[in-house]
């Protein structure tokens, strides 16, 4: 178990496309798991799935963590500090 120094910046989002991966909708691909960006909202997918769009949104715009958007699932990842956070962190 690691620990994490940007629980700070935790916001209270609300996910941007509740019904999947934002840009999966839009290229119409397939996805396994959902995970929820607890900096802005965006939700992408696990790295199970093909294209992988969480990690590339953590690339894309530095947020570093995110939350599982998976029904019954409560914990959360840091792609900086690489920890796994359970549960998930809140604002
Ligand atoms: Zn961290
Ligand atoms: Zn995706
Ligand atoms: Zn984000």
């Amino acid at each position: 178990m690691s620990t994490c120094s940007h629980l700070g910046d935790v916001k209270v989002v609300s996910p941007r496309t509740p019904t999947g991966c934002e840009e999966c909708l839009l290229s119409d691909s397939a996805w396994v798991h959902l995970r929820l960006c607890l900096t802005c909202g965006h939700v992408g997918c696990c790295d199970s799935s093909p294209n992988r769009h969480a990690t590339a949104h953590y690339h894309a715009e530095g947020h570093p963590i995110i939350r599982s958007f998976e029904p019954g699932e409560d914990w959360g990842w840091c792609y900086a500090d690489e920890a796994f956070l359970k549960p998930a962190p809140t604002a």
